[in-house]
């Protein structure tokens, strides 16, 4: 990405629509596949982040002055070539994230609808007129861009989570400053410049890599009118807690721990080929994933786990540019520790270790951070591997008596971000969506992901803050609203003096 001489196996940042440097501190980036360093991330300085800002802030008032149609028309311009690039853009998610090439096309994609969502904007944001709210009085409300805002995102879709934000925030008249994940950085510096291309003024996207020195100036300058976070809880809490105290809008999104009930009366074989790609896709480093299933009688849970069983023997596992694979590998060494640790604890605790994926092995790839799927049974309430987010492909299997039942442990749980029930039975699927408290709810559908239009958002600890990320929550999220009462004298309407409150009494 860097063309300076001096740091050509660096990422650097990217700022004014030029790529600039700041190499004083960086982080090696690892090929997960091989467990081999491939390049290193830049760490931004105080001083580098406080230039982005102030890029931002200079582009502001001439994009917020842009007809909102052509800003629309860059988003435009900006799909196409993101279509163009797909290959190029998957090939790097793969090389640093690991997850396998269709997935990050899909993750791409679903990114891209983000861009074409973003490019209704000038329908989305006009207003609402109200004549005649008075004699001779008309009033309208307006949406009007913030100024800087600012972005901070998660290794597991360096992608799309970007393309949830900035885009819709560009395109209602802001300008932006995104600080990807420092562990997958080269995609997201990619599409900042295919948007430098479709004509997205320079200063208006600026990319700072980093670490909290990063963050932390972000959320500190007043210049910064509000922040996106999605990532972790105690991260996404700190985020909120210390966006707000500086007086910034703040959307936090958060971690989760998804459940999926399987009712006795569901297609028992749709819903494990379902329950794979949920637990086990992208090698479970997904906010929605699915790791825990709540069967309701053991007669269903049985069932389930057996045919879990095969089509785990099934899967392949291996590097993600192998498109035969199912699965790739972790993210890091450390997270891949972590993971296995999980595993070790599940089993510490009393749950039935069904498949064991600890020991997988891929051929040509023993320094990668691959893990074989693990299965458990009888996974309890109150167990490290029922309570915490473990991100990795372990799937626990909970018994339940019945649908209360299932939904008071997804209820008492600390996240709500998604959950799913596989039923036929229509009045189950519909008291479940009525009362669960969880933000996006699957009937027979594992990955409940709301579409561009849409709103994404979980409930609970997994999102800090009210309105939910892209679709029409960002338009309310990137703008604030400004209502104009209006009355002409020459209307020929004379009122005299009057004290008493205004009103159509
Ligand atoms: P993370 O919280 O470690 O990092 C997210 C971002 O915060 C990164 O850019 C990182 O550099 C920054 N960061 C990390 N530590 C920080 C600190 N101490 N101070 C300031 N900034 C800091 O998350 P991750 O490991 O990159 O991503 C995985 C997590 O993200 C999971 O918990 C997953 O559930 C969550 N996630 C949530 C959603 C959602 O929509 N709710 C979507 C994707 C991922």
């Amino acid at each position: 990405m860097n063309n300076d001489k001096n740091v050509t196996s660096t990422v650097g940042h990217f700022i004014d629509g030029k790529t600039v440097a700041d190499t004083a501190r960086t982080q090696p980036v690892f090929n997960p596949a091989t467990g081999q360093s491939t390049t290193s991330v830049a760490l931004a300085s105080k001083a580098t982040v406080e230039d982005a800002i102030a890029s931002a802030e200079k582009a502001y008032p001439a994009w917020r002055n842009t007809p909102p149609l052509k800003r629309a028309r860059v988003m435009s311009r900006l799909k196409t070539l993101l279509e163009d690039n797909a290959d190029r853009i998957a090939q790097l998610i793969t090389a640093e994230h690991g997850k396998v090439l269709a997935d990050a096309h899909g993750e791409l994609q679903r990114g891209i609808e983000n861009v074409e969502y973003a490019s209704y904007a000038p329908q989305l944001l006009k207003g609402e007129h109200s004549r005649n709210v008075g004699p001779g009085i008309d009033s309208w409300s307006e949406f009007q861009a913030l100024g800087v805002t600012a972005g901070i995102t998660p290794f597991n879709f360096p992608a799309m989570v970007p393309l949830w934000m900035w885009p819709m925030a560009v395109a209602c008249g802001n300008t932006f400053v995104l600080k990807p994940s420092e562990r997958d950085p080269s995609s997201t510096l990619l599409i900042a410049q295919l948007a430098l291309e479709a004509g997205l003024p320079p200063g208006v996207l600026n990319v700072v890599n980093g670490d909290k020195v990063t963050v932390d100036t972000l959320l500190q300058d007043p210049r910064v009118k509000a922040v996106s976070f999605v990532g972790s809880t105690p991260i996404a809490e700190y985020i909120y807690a210390e966006g707000c105290k500086h007086g910034k809008r703040v959307q936090a999104l958060g971690g989760a721990k998804n459940h999926a009930i399987v009712m006795p009366d569901a297609d028992i074989d749709n819903a494990v080929k379902a329950l794979m790609g949920a637990a086990y896709g992208s090698c479970g480093e997904r906010c929605m994933a699915i790791p825990l299933v709540v069967a309701i009688g053991d007669e269903t849970a049985d069932k389930v786990i057996e045919s879990l069983k095969v089509e785990i023997a099934r899967m392949k596992v291996g590097p993600g540019t192998d498109n035969g694979n199912d699965m790739g590998p972790l993210i890091t060494r450390q997270h891949f520790e972590k993971v296995k640790g999980y595993v070790d604890a599940g089993v510490a605790e009393g749950a039935t270790l069904v498949v064991d994926g600890r020991g997988m092995k891929v051929p040509g790839h023993e320094d990668g951070y691959f893990l074989g799927a693990s299965l458990f049974d009888n996974v309890k309430p109150g167990m490290k591997i029922y309570q915490e987010e473990i991100f990795g492909p372990v799937l626990g299997v909970v018994r339940a008596g019945n649908l209360q039942e299932a939904m008071k442990l997804i209820d008492d749980h600390e996240y709500g971000n998604g959950t799913c029930i596989f039923t036929r039975d229509g009045e189950a699927a519909r008291y479940f969506t009525d009362h669960i408290q969880v933000g996006m709810v699957g009937v027979n559908v594992p990955l409940p992901v709301p579409v561009a239009y849409h709103s994404f958002g979980g409930w609970k600890r997994s999102l800090f803050g009210d309105l939910h990320a892209y679709g029409p929550d960002a338009v309310r999220f990137y703008t604030k609203r400004k209502t104009i009462t209006q009355r002409w004298p020459s209307a020929g309407v004379r009122e005299g003096t009057v004290f008493s409150f205004p009103s159509s009494k």
